[in-house]
């Protein structure tokens, strides 16, 4: 059996970012840039006002001298006014600055007479004035080649007025969940028959990593319909194939690959939960076999398939691992095994607790934990000691 590290190591070796596209901005949203991006628009673009208030020169504005109000400039247009010491112009938040203006006084700070203003503060040179540039200049770099782009990169982009971005592939995935036991949600459950879960944790998993799922469907363990589930979901850039990867007469998976003539590249992990997991190639089409009990499917697809689904939308090789913190340990977990163990838990304030069964089945304690702690085998971990664990949520 091979480690986590050979495994991964394996797919990323097979896996290459698909080919890069132009999209509107919003689609590209938790998206990879595919190349740098570089600004268009300084920003401010030009001398703004920062408050709603008056333009003044500060040095005719000492002792509550009064300006005479010579005009209003509002925001979204320049008049091109000018002022001389001792005028002022009326202003408004994102205004332009008048010519001859060094200076905003805040419209709380003043008392006005008709067109007489009477400054009531001290003023300073610059006080209130956005300068232009002072954030960003035109022709620096915005965005690296392999960023992930959220929402403030996407506010950013906008303010540079690119209405679309080249990004990375969208990469589409179809699930196939298998198992005579399985009942969807909403159907009604025979004798010795569970829900399926699986289907509903991979499509958000997949969709969180910003992949698009094409179809979810589920077979009973039946060879044939399997069969015909694989050939089309290989269509997709991924198949994700839930439970049946095991050694049981009715794990029908790896037969049914065969049969489609798909390779398989890796198969069984040393990891705990997720043993049976699978990886193979058909075509252009990447293939990840996950064991069926919730929490093996749900550390595979952390550790296996979310990297090569990132990688595949064009991250960087760096940007797939999973983010690591450290924390304090709430009490003592041990690993007798011989496979690198990951504990489900709850991460607060810095301080790490196991959570719920430890089992591969239990669904309850991964639904609520927010971090997973990977105990190598043979370790032993003492309450109150500083352990690597990672985020999950
Ligand atoms: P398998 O990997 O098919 O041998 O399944 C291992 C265990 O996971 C069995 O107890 C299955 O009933 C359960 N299981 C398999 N698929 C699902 C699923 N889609 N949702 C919930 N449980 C599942
Ligand atoms: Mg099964």
């Amino acid at each position: 059996m091979i480690t986590e590290e050979q495994a991964l190591t394996r797919i990323l070796e097979r896996v290459e970012p698909l080919p890069r596209r132009l999209v509107p901005l919003l689609q590209a949203r938790e998206q990879f840039a595919a190349a740098d991006v570089f600004a268009r628009v300084a920003l401010p673009r030009f001398d703004n006002s920062a408050m709603d208030g008056y333009a003044v020169v500060a040095a005719a504005c000492t002792g509550g001298r009064r300006q005479r109000l010579v005009g209003e400039q509002p925001a979204g247009l320049d008049r091109r006014l000018r002022i001389e010491p001792g005028e002022t112009v009326r202003l408004f938040t994102g205004a332009p600055i008048p010519a001859g203006a060094d200076a905003v006084v805040m419209q709380e700070d003043v008392r006005c007479e008709g067109s007489d203003v009477f400054v009531n503060t001290n003023v300073e040179a610059g006080e209130f004035i956005r300068r232009a540039g002072c954030d960003l200049s035109e022709g620096q770099k915005i965005v690296e080649a392999g960023t992930r782009l959220g929402p403030q990169m996407l506010a950013l982009l906008a303010s540079q007025g690119f209405a679309e971005i080249e990004t990375g592939s969208e990469v589409r995935a179809a699930i196939v969940s298998t198992g005579d036991e399985l009942v969807a949600p909403g159907g009604t459950l025979g004798p010795g028959q569970i829900f399926d879960s699986n289907s509903a944790l991979l499509r958000a998993l997949v969709e969180k990593c910003g992949a698009s799922v094409e179809d979810v469907r589920h077979c009973p363990d039946d060879v044939l319909s399997i069969e015909r589930a694989f050939r089309d979901g290989l269509g997709c850039d991924v198949l994700i194939i839930l439970g049946g990867v095991s050694v049981g007469a009715r794990d029908l998976v790896k037969p049914a690959l065969n049969a489609v003539g798909a390779q398989t590249d890796l198969w069984r992990v040393l990891v705990k939960p997720g043993k049976p997991f699978l990886f193979g190639r058909a075509g252009s089409c990447s293939i990840f076999g996950l064991p069926g009990n919730p929490v093996s499917a749900f550390v595979t697809f952390l550790l296996f398939v979310r990297p090569a689904l990132l990688r595949l939308m064009g991250a960087r090789s760096d940007q797939v691992s999973l983010r690591r913190t450290t924390a304090i340990l709430g009490g003592e977990v041990n690993n007798e095994g011989d496979r690198p163990h990951y504990v489900r838990g709850e991460l607060v304030d810095g301080k790490f607790r196991a959570i719920g069964r430890q089992e591969s089945h239990a669904l309850y304690g991964l639904s609520r934990a927010n971090a997973l702690l990977r105990v190598p085998p043979g370790e032993r971990f003492r309450a109150g000691e500083m352990v690597p664990v990672i985020p999950i949520d």
